[in-house]
């Protein structure tokens, strides 16, 4: 087998490092190269299925029993009986199984509940079985120095699914709106965007949610504006904000709001917090928040952030 080397000195068998991470599919721990999914697995042909990203910290699933009921809840919004066949605990055994088989200290989860293997057509229940993968590995959205100095972004013209379409609370397989938005992003030659809700108020990013500064206050769009109501979002207006003694309150905002904004920042499991400096199509163009760096209730945010991260408490709950 072309993965596999044998190590000169023990003469033991390992697999070659080009193919880490060993992934967990459908009750296997494969090496990358072996890990595959079924061209018949409805996730694949129809993106019928829901995920989540998850953090590792310190070995610790960061959040973990907010991912689980998360991951639960919308398998059982697209009608999907997970506890039928995966229990959560049976879910977070998974999880740090593959964190074992990679030695993986701080890192990044991509758990990955898929309708399962079907026929061709549409109908979800002529899958018998759920497909589930979990891929335990690195991942760095954004640049690192943007940490630092704040980044651009623009406003797309794609609206957010509403949710009388596709509920974004689900957090489905289904990505093509943000990818969309994103490529929109990149296009104007940045790396995230804010999506509006098809009523023109702010929903989120493509990846992340969306926190606007006024005046020593933070707002955050409500979640029926129609948005992923995401995990770190959460972790912020219960935990982070009242340690660095803000308020956040949620309210429907018109775009306007955010180019008048002191401050704005981004946050995603994957993203974590990231302060918007600018907002614009062009660097010449853009609306500039502040005085353009990252502003002082946004860097005592991620502060805090990291601090709790990489503490010897980093919260599972
Ligand atoms: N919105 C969208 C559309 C996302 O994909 C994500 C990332 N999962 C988020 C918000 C942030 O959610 P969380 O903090 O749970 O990662």
């Amino acid at each position: 087998m072309s993965n596999v080397v044998t190590d000169p000195k023990t003469d033991v068998a390992k697999t070659a490092s080009n193919d880490l991470p060993m992934v967990y599919v459908n009750g296997e721990m494969l090496p990358k190269s072996q890990a595959s999914v079924n061209v018949f697995d409805h996730g694949l042909l129809y993106g019928d299925g829901v995920f989540e990203g998850i953090r590792v910290y310190k070995g610790k699933i960061f959040k973990s029993d907010q991912h689980m009921d998360r991951l639960y809840a919308c398998a059982n919004a697209i009608r999907i009986d997970l506890e039928k066949f995966v229990s959560r605990e049976e879910m977070v055994k998974i999880q740090r199984d593959c964190i074992e088989a990679n030695n993986l200290v701080d890192g990044y989860i991509r758990l990955v509940v898929t309708r399962g293997v079907g026929t061709l057509g549409l109908h979800p229940f002529k899958c018998p079985e759920p497909g589930i993968i979990c891929i335990a590995d690195q991942i760095q959205l954004f640049p690192a120095e943007l940490y630092e100095q704040g980044m651009r972004v623009v406003v797309a013209e794609r609206p957010r699914i509403p949710i009388e379409c596709l509920d974004p609370r689900v957090k489905s397989l289904n990505y093509l709106n943000n990818i969309m938005a994103k490529v929109e992003a990149i296009d104007a030659g940045c790396l995230e965007c804010i999506m509006l809700n098809t009523e023109g108020f702010i929903a989120e990013g493509s990846g992340d949610n969306i926190f606007i500064v006024k005046d020593g206050e933070i707002f955050t769009p409500p979640s029926e504006a129609g948005i992923l109501e995401g995990i770190t979002r959460k972790f912020v207006i219960n935990e982070l904000a009242p340690l660095v003694g803000v308020e956040v309150t949620e309210k429907n905002m018109r775009i306007e709001e955010a180019f008048e904004a002191d401050e704005i920042f981004l946050t995603g499991s994957a993203a974590e917090v990231i302060a918007v400096t600018r907002i614009g199509h062009t660097e010449d163009d853009a609306h500039v928040l502040g005085n353009g760096s990252e502003g002082p209730i946004t860097k005592a945010l991620r502060t805090k952030f990291r601090q709790i991260v990489t503490s010897d408490n980093v919260p599972e709950d």
